[in-house]
């Protein structure tokens, strides 16, 4: 477990990242734990609006290549435009792609839902858990802004559990709204019903 006591300085590099929906800051780490990469993507960290956060794990699929097998890439663009928006706000971005499974496992179960498998039976089918991603090193890099209490983007109650364990206050849950279509419907509807996630779909 990661404690927010951690000295970010020795592994950051930050620079300037003008985007289609406004100008960020780019902040990179790197976790030793994992042995992976993460960036934070923020602006308006001098604000004194309480900032409006989204923690993304990555999806190769989603957010580069406009898979609408899920709803990634349709969230991170929302949520870049909201925080450009709201004025204050970040995304934190975790290298922990197919729920912590990685890129090939997650071909892997693609190829069994193909076969009919929900999402969740598809990675216990591989012997994977349903979910294998942890939010805590979203503490380290949030707080290395100042970013200690946060209006969260999510459907997701698991992330608002762990954000609060590792020292960064949730003031509230602002919900992301996507539309469904007939690629993402069953994969949504296994979110809903077996994960927990708080989406009408
Ligand atoms: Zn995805």
């Amino acid at each position: 477990m990661f404690s927010t006591e951690y000295e970010p300085t020795s592994v950051e590099a930050d620079a300037m990242l003008p985007t289609k929906f406004g100008e960020f800051r780019m902040r990179a780490f790197y976790d030793e734990s994992s042995d992976k990469e993460h960036a934070l993507l923020y602006t308006g960290e001098k604000s004194s609006l309480v900032p409006l956060v989204r923690i993304h794990s990555e999806c190769l699929t989603g957010d580069a290549f406009s898979s609408l097998k899920c709803d990634c890439g349709s969230q991170l663009e929302e949520s870049m435009k909201e925080i450009q928006k709201h004025g204050s706000g970040a995304i934190v971005y975790l290298r922990q792609e197919g729920r912590g499974i990685g890129l090939y496992a997650k071909i892997q179960a693609y190829a069994l839902q193909e076969q009919g498998f929900d999402t969740l039976d598809a990675n216990l089918e591989l012997g994977f858990p349903a979910d294998a991603r942890t939010y805590d090193f979203a503490a380290v890099m949030l707080s290395s802004i100042g970013f200690n209490e946060v209006d969260l983007m999510t459907n997701n109650p698991e992330k608002i559990h762990q954000l609060n364990e590792s020292g960064i206050e949730v003031k509230s849950r602002v919900p992301i709204i996507i539309e469904t279509c007939e690629y993402n419907r069953s994969y949504l509807k296994t979110k809903s019903t077996r994960m927990g996630h708080l989406l009408r779909v």
